[in-house]
Parts: C-alpha cells; sequence; structure tokens
C-alpha cells in the first residue's frame, strides 16, 4: 500500500527474515508482503536497531515488548485478513503489528493502556503514512464504538478470552487471544458462528506479557 520507501542497509536483513517466515510455514502471500514492506527498525529502540531483523521479541519503553516477528506472522495468518475488514488491536505497543494489519488494508483500531506507548505509536504510523486509529485504554473491555470487528487480535496475554471481545465480533468473525499464565499462553482462534455461539481453537504455546485490566490480570501480577 505504500510505495515511498528507499532502499536502505535494513533491506537485505528483511528478506532474510521473511525467508525464515517462509520456512517456518507463514504461507499468507499478503503477510509476508506486508511484512516485507515494513520498516521493523522503525519500531524498535535506537540501540536494539541492529537486532530488529532477529526473529525475536525486543524490549520498548514502559517494560513492554515488540511482539516476534513470527509471532506477528502467525497471528496475522490465523486472522485471515483481508483489505477493507475493520480489526481492533489490543495492545499497540510499539505500533508494529498495527502497521501490518494497516499495510494488508484493514481499517485498524489499535487500543493501548500506557499513554506514552500510544502516542509514540501513532506518530511513527501517521509518519508512514498508515490510517490507524489509535486510542488509550482498558483494552479488555475492547471498544464498543468501532464494534462489531470483522477481527479482533489480543497482544498481551489474558487469564481467559475477555467476553466484551468475544461480543464485539461479527457472525463469522475471529478473534486471536493468547490465555493462559502470566507468562505462558496458547493462542485462541475464537470464532464467533451464531449471536451466542463461539469455538475456540488451540494453536499451540506462545509467551506474551500479560493483558492488565478489568477482563484481564491484576497490575502487580507475576
Ligand atoms: N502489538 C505490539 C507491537 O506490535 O509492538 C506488541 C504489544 S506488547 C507484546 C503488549 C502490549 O499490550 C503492551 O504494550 C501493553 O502495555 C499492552 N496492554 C496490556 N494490557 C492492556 C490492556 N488492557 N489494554 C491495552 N493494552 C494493554
Amino acid at each position: 500500500m505504500i510505495k515511498h520507501r528507499t532502499h536502505t542497509p535494513f533491506d537485505a536483513k528483511r528478506q532474510a527474515l521473511i525467508s525464515q517466515l517462509k520456512q517456518r510455514g507463514i504461507i499468507d502471500q499478503e503477510v509476508l508482503r506486508a511484512m516485507s514492506e515494513i520498516p521493523r527498525e522503525k519500531f524498535v529502540q535506537p540501540s536494539l536497531q541492529s537486532q530488529a531483523y532477529e526473529d525475536s521479541a525486543l524490549p520498548i519503553d514502559e517494560r513492554q515488548t515488540i511482539s516476534q516477528p513470527f509471532t506477528v506472522a502467525f497471528m496475522t495468518q490465523a486472522l485471515h485478513i483481508q483489505p477493507g475488514m475493520k480489526v481492533l488491536e489490543i495492545g499497540t505497543g510499539s505500533g508494529y503489528q498495527a502497521a501490518v494489519l494497516a499495510e494488508m488494508g484493514a481499517d485498524v483500531v489499535s487500543i493501548e493502556r500506557h499513554p506514552k506507548l500510544s502516542m509514540q505509536a501513532r506518530e511513527k504510523l501517521n509518519a508512514m503514512g498508515y490510517q490507524v486509529t489509535c486510542r488509550v485504554g482498558d483494552g479488555t473491555i475492547g471498544y464498543q464504538g468501532g464494534a462489531p470487528y470483522d477481527a479482533i487480535i489480543v497482544t498481551a496475554g489474558a487469564p481467559d478470552v475477555p467476553e466484551p471481545l468475544a461480543r464485539q465480533l461479527k457472525i463469522g468473525g475471529r478473534l486471536a487471544v493468547p490465555v493462559g499464565s502470566a507468562k505462558r499462553q496458547n493462542l485462541f482462534i475464537v470464532t464467533r458462528h451464531a449471536e451466542e455461539q463461539w469455538q475456540a481453537t488451540d494453536l499451540g504455546s506462545f509467551a506474551f506479557v500479560p493483558l492488565i485490566g478489568v477482563e484481564g490480570w491484576e497490575e502487580d501480577v507475576r
């Protein structure tokens, strides 16, 4: 979607990462294209830019993380994103996942509980030309103002599926949410089949920072 980038020393590293993602089973061509367009080095701390294309999570401000590229690709692929879909992200963090969704043509609302992270992400996304609505608040209750959504992605680990999020899905919509302990979770895709019918599929083990909020963990969880 955004075609203004010039060549940088990071291009070769980015393409190597895309090859790794393919080897690990990412086959959605639009996910791969979006991630090959987006300069992840701009979403990490300047001192960590040399590590931007290692397949690992990295620290950002407020003791949070930018997710591992494989995790971003895997969750996005599992949501079957199509252009024009309404997508809600919980946990803006660095803004990188929101950029991937916007690059794929989704209409993205992203909620972050730390105002500083939300502001930094909004500035970066705007500067890159991505029209993402960044909101500050407790994403465990979703954002009724934009509901219903085709897809909801929760990028922090929850103790259970937050019910308000399941209820803000369209019929046929998909929710990706890591559920488990504060340190280790399984990624679930919850599909809303009918007004009162949801089905959860377990896609395996991941590790996210905790989802803090009324439908998540308490602030001091360990
Ligand atoms: N998606 C992010 C990215 O691309 O950089 C990674 C997010 S990081 C793994 C998880 C984020 O969720 C953190 O920034 C954290 O502050 C945020 N978070 C945790 N609980 C939240 C809540 N209830 N509402 C909104 N954001 C929350």
